[in-house]
């Protein structure tokens, strides 16, 4: 059988138990064989205050220190610089090679600009896309990224069947966590406890973060 790998990138800005467990969810649902969090850059001036690219892939690998399901790839971060996804795709499908289908999650968020994104058109020629309703955010039913969606639309199982090509649309239920609201709430002096893992709270708080 056709070896089946899922990529799912973020700010992780911090990692939330909203990602994990989409990201895990959506290994167990396309019954993918890896599922990779790819943590990206962020420019400079984007980032928040005192939390470095390195402080955000130490926080993403204690969330997934336990979980045997779940890995991390730096390779974004390493980079310094902004990273093209048409780029990360290229260089996974030259190192996996090109009969593995390799499957880009994202949320709706995220595919609803994806038109603005570096070569985007080319990014289902390297990889299938997998997208998840966000709550929020339509489909495009008009413009660009409507048209691929028309082109390209397909269940998801057909992943096991091709290397690539495919755009599958999940309605996957999300937790209602959000990254943003997480910083609010440390820099305001709430606890944002029991929206990340134990040990990621730990970190946040013996460095200081998000203050
Ligand atoms: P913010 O809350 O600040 O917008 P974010 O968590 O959406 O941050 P990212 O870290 O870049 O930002 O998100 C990475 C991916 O995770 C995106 O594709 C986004 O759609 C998805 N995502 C974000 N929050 C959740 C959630 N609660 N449940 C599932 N997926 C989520």
């Amino acid at each position: 059988m056709r070896k089946c790998i899922g990529f799912f990138g973020g700010t992780f800005d911090p990692i939330h138990l909203g990602h994990l467990r989409l990201a895990l969810e959506l290994k167990q649902q396309l019954a993918l064989d890896e599922m990779w969090l790819l943590p990206c850059y962020i420019p400079p001036h984007r980032a928040s205050p005192a939390v470095d690219a390195q402080q955000r892939l130490t926080m993403l690998q204690l969330a997934v220190r336990d979980c045997a399901e779940l890995r991390w790839d730096a390779r974004e971060l390493q980079r310094e610089k902004p990273s093209y996804t048409y780029d990360t795709l290229r260089e996974l499908r030259a190192e996996f090679g090109a009969d593995v289908s390799l499957s880009w999650c994202m949320g709706m968020d995220s595919f609803v600009t994806l038109d603005s994104w570096h070569r985007w058109q080319e990014l289902i020629g390297l990889a299938h896309l997998v997208v998840v309703a966000r709550p929020g955010w339509e489909v495009p039913v008009v413009g660009p990224v409507a048209e691929l969606i028309v082109q390209h639309r397909a269940d998801a199982s057909d992943i096991h069947s091709t290397p690539a090509g495919s755009l599958a649309i999940l309605e996957q239920r999300l937790l209602p966590i959000s990254a943003t609201e997480i910083r609010t709430q440390i820099q305001v002096g709430e606890s944002p406890q029991f929206l990340m893992p134990d040990a990621v709270w730990s970190y946040i708080r013996a460095q200081g973060l998000y203050r």
